[in-house]
């Protein structure tokens, strides 16, 4: 089939890239001339596991091609998916105003009947609206539909979650759509749910939503078992085997991040305000990630007595392990609150560097862990990266000043610390050393 992607960023990129790889001919298109001509070298925009290999494969055979102009993508396709970015505004309304712009070139440039997909993360409604944007432009009197393909993928695994997602929404009102959707998504093995456009739209909301107050609400037990000596783990545990609650997303730490759940929750709050409901539970999942992240500066200061000129190490500052992403990240909060009361950081990250480099200033970026270990008054661990469980401990406690390591996302056993002579403090578990 031949398939035009509009926004080549986290999700547009991961779709073209699956959708040529599942056997379509597909042209992704992207406003930003440096990101297409990277791309056409093969050089990637963003750190995804497994994403060079296949958009190399892909090109080489001629079934992934990359343009900044979308009108060439626009002619191509006959289905288009619209993956432009969604970010807030600064009320955290969803600024719509890529996805109309979209539309609209749409509207202007088709000339036989399409399928337009929107799978950027939209409002409950979005798709009428740009039903009638497109309405509105066309020329002459072409056919269409519209379809909501709300994408679930995670970073840091998005090329294996778009090969294997665990479903997949179509949201379409027209019979012709479905069926096209059905033949584009036939050879990925995972039930597919055919839904209104406003119930698909509304499903990536509540999802996202849903997921950010199980965080929220194993991070307020964590402080329970912080006040009471329970330890979180063994809580957490002992939850997740109950099928109804199931083990994920109950890991304690420092409050989640990243381009979807901060700006996707608040925006669920927003769209309920607009049709006069009042959305509390989903307010406290925000506050309760806020405060999460205080506390935990909290904890810094609480152990540190005063930061002031102390050398603070940091492990960590993607929002999550195998991504490059920064936005939104709790690093960026809690590295700025130090910084406030002159703490001096030091930071290393496998791979937001050159990113952090250009959110943080006053950061000694440093070249490993050792490296940000040399001379600390304390290591912090803000994200879990593997490279971090591995450390070698004993070398760690010989580079720095005091030994002290403060855990945002529990990634060590209090006790192998306790050992290794450490003072150690982590989520919702007994302070050691
Ligand atoms: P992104 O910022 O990484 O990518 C968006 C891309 O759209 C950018 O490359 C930008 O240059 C391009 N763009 C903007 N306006 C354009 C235009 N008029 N024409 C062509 N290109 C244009 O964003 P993302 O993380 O891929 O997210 C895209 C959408 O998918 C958002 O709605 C987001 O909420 C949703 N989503 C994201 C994730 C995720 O994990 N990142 C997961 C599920 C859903």
């Amino acid at each position: 089939m031949n398939i035009s992607v509009i926004g080549v960023g986290y999700v547009g990129l991961a779709t073209a890239t699956v959708l040529a790889e599942l056997g379509n001919d597909v042209v992704a298109a992207d406003a930003d001339k440096d990101k297409i001509d990277n791309l056409n070298k093969y050089k990637m925009p963003i750190f995804e596991p497994g994403l060079k290999d296949l958009v190399e494969k892909n090109s080489k055979v001629g079934r992934l091609r990359f343009t900044h102009e979308n009108k060439e993508a626009i002619e191509h396709g006959d289905v288009i998916f619209i993956c432009v970015g969604t970010p807030p505004k600064d009320n955290w309304e969803t600024e719509l105003k890529y996805v109309e712009g979209v539309a609209i070139e749409i509207a202007k440039n088709m000339k036989s009947y399409k399928v337009i997909v929107h799978k950027s993360t939209v409002p409950v409604e979005t798709g009428d609206k740009v039903k009638k944007i497109i309405k509105d432009n066309v020329q002459g009197s072409v056919e269409f539909d519209v379809v909501s393909n709300p994408e679930f993928l995670r970073e840091g695994t998005a090329i294996e979650d778009t090969l294997h997602p665990d479903r997949v929404v179509v949201g379409a009102d027209s019979e012709k759509a479905i069926e096209i959707m059905k033949k584009i998504y036939n050879p990925i093995k995972a039930p597919l749910i055919v839904t209104n456009i406003k119930s698909a739209e509304l499903i990536k909301h509540a999802s996202n939503a849903f997921l950010a107050t199980k965080i929220s609400f194993i991070n307020s037990v964590a402080r329970i078992c912080e006040l009471s000596g329970a330890d979180i783990e063994e809580v957490a545990e002992g939850m997740g085997y109950d099928k109804r609650i199931s083990k994920h997303f109950l890991n304690a730490g420092i409050g989640y991040g990243g381009f979807c759940f901060p700006k996707d929750s608040q925006a669920f709050i927003k769209i309920a305000e607009n049709y006069g409901y009042d959305y509390k539970l989903l307010k406290a999942t925000n506050e309760i990630n806020e405060e999460q992240k205080k506390h935990f500066v909290k904890k810094i200061k609480d152990t540190l007595k005063d930061v002031n000129n102390k050398k603070i190490g940091v492990l960590g500052l993607s929002f999550k392990p195998n991504t490059d992403d920064m936005r939104f990240a709790s690093s960026i909060y809690i590295i700025q609150e130090l910084q406030k009361e002159n703490a001096e950081i030091k930071a290393y990250d496998p791979e937001t560097m050159e990113k952090a480099k250009s959110i943080f200033t006053d950061v000694e970026f440093c070249k490993g862990p050792y490296e940000t270990a040399k001379d600390s008054d304390a290591l912090i661990i803000l994200t879990e990266w593997n490279e971090f469980k591995e450390i070698d401990l004993k070398k760690i406690k010989s580079l720095m000043k005091n030994p002290i390591i403060i855990d945002g996302r529990n990634i060590y056993n209090p006790e192998d610390l306790r050992k290794e002579g450490f003072t150690y403090i982590s989520i919702g578990r007994k302070k050691v050393g």
